[in-house]
């Protein structure tokens, strides 16, 4: 799979046939990304519940409740996340179902490796921050380069306050919650308490907040990406 310009992603294959599952999971795997896996529908609705994940790649047929249901209730809990469904050959209704459901895209089995690429490349895309520099009041952020000026004086970030900065640019207007950080920053930190969370978090804002660009706490929630673009 071509990785460029896709930041490390977490991303979740339900999948009960285990020969697809881990195929799937060995092809995401390869460009860095953070792949959990689900063999049935309530675990992955488990899942769902308690893990960030900008992507999931959704059967239909699952032992238990069905891709469908896990569908309904990720969607009833209003969560953004990219939904790829796998559907059975000439399942014309199950595509409609899926896509009347709140899929992003679907495909039919089975699939080409290649064509599975390019359907996820193009929905993570959609989540990843764009490519290019971001022009904030007082704030220049360059992904591509990974470089920060803070009013034109270039800022060193460590591995994980870029992580985290990119999670807030890849997610703007939405709060994240600490555990929804710890959970994304895990691959980074093997023993991140909440209370590190909140240093790191601190560490952030010592270095980047301007006059235009804040990260505000919000209290029982979490924290809040504003920033005034230019
Ligand atoms: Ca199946």
């Amino acid at each position: 799979m071509t990785c460029k310009s896709i930041g490390l992603m977490r991303i979740l294959v339900v999948e009960d046939d285990p020969l697809l599952a881990a195929g799937l999971a060995r092809v995401l795997g390869r460009c860095g990304h953070a792949v959990d896996r689900a063999a049935s529908g309530i675990q992955a609705d488990n899942l769902l519940r308690n893990t960030l994940y900008e992507l999931v790649v959704l059967d239909i047929g699952l032992p238990d409740i069905d891709g469908f249901e896990v569908l309904r209730r990720l969607r009833l809990r209003r969560a953004r996340t990219n939904v790829l469904v796998l559907t059975a050959r000439d399942a014309v209704e199950d595509r409609v179902h899926g896509l009347d459901l709140g899929a992003d895209d679907y495909l039919t089995k089975p699939f080409a490796i290649a064509e599975f690429e390019a359907r996820v490349r193009a929905l993570l895309r959609r989540t990843s921050a764009p490519a290019g520099p971001l022009e904030f009041r007082g704030l220049t952020i360059d992904i591509e380069v990974k470089r920060v000026k803070v009013h034109d004086v270039a800022v060193d970030l460590t591995v994980r306050e870029w992580a985290l900065l990119e999670l807030f640019l890849a997610r703007p207007g939405r709060v994240l919650s600490k555990e929804q950080i710890a959970q994304q920053l895990v691959n980074y930190d093997d023993a991140l308490s909440l209370n590190t969370i909140e240093v790191y978090v601190s560490r952030l804002r010592s270095k980047i907040e301007t006059e235009g660009v804040k990260i505000r706490t919000v209290r029982g929630f979490g924290y809040l990406w504003e920033a005034e673009s230019v």
